[in-house]
């Protein structure tokens, strides 16, 4: 994080410096930390600010489902089922607000076999970038306070739609939390129907993938629970599991 912003204000000191000597010259020096620092920033595979996991490691026919902004009184039961229907393990990223109205299906998530991880209080999807350190230690302390009064201890974070900001690094390590990316997402708004967004998210399959997908209202609704069971039933025919992995195959 410092190093990107040394650079950043570098780049600033320098384009000041050459000044109207050279106007291209000092523009360029002007944008482009600035447009490092912002590929750090709203890229989600970017590493310079947070390390982020695309995969873990094993060496067996195993993929990572896990299902981004629930709970939803709707979705979630409907997905559990599904997935106790497979032998599916998965991953829920849950915002913290809606946990806070659902109890009970943190509760379901957990006693079905599964992990419940954060994904912030309020899913500030515009802000969350510029958010203050205090902002996003409220942000994580807050999703925190509801999971921890359903019983649920959370060791695992995702910011929304993989957006960063200069302060996680250490706000995430103070609390013992590991930032998760994915290596594919279904993307369910991008158009298509469930079999398209089922395509995406298996493309590139591997041992190891991390695959993306949401529940809840804004997931357009033939494709809501739909794409999810299109995956399921598409990793079963590849002879694959779904499974939860432990912190040490995240590591490295
Ligand atoms: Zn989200």
């Amino acid at each position: 994080m410092w190093l990107l912003l040394i650079v950043n204000l570098a780049g600033k000191v320098a384009a000041v410096a050459v000044g109207w000597s050279s106007p291209a010259a000092a523009v360029t020096l002007w944008l482009l930390p600035d447009a490092l620092l912002a590929y750090h920033l709203f890229v989600p595979r970017s590493q310079g600010l947070v390390r982020t996991a695309r995969r873990f490691a094993t060496t067996r026919r195993e993929a990572w489902l896990t299902i981004d902004d629930g709970p939803d009184p709707d979705d979630t039961p409907r997905l559990l089922a599904l997935l106790a229907a497979d032998g599916a393990r998965a991953t829920f990223f849950v915002v913290g607000e809606k946990a806070a109205r659902h109890p009970g299906l943190v509760r379901a998530i957990i006693a079905g076999g599964h992990e419940v991880a954060l994904h912030t209080q309020t899913h500030p999807l515009a802000t969350f970038w510029c958010a203050s350190a205090a902002r996003v230690g409220r942000e994580l302390d807050a999703a925190r306070e509801v999971l921890r009064a359903a019983g649920v201890r959370p060791t695992r974070f995702r910011p929304p739609a993989g957006i960063k900001n200069l302060w996680l690094a250490p706000a995430l390590r103070a609390r013992g939390l590991s930032c998760i990316g994915w290596s594919a997402r279904g993307l369910e708004r991008a158009g298509g129907n469930a079999e398209a967004v089922a395509g995406r998210v298996l493309h590139g399959l591997a041992p190891g993938a991390i695959l993306l997908l949401h529940e809840g209202p804004r997931v357009p609704a033939a494709i809501r629970v739909e794409a999810v069971r299109r995956v399921l039933g598409r990793l079963r025919e590849l002879d694959y599991r779904c499974v939860v992995p432990a912190a040490e195959q995240l590591a490295g």
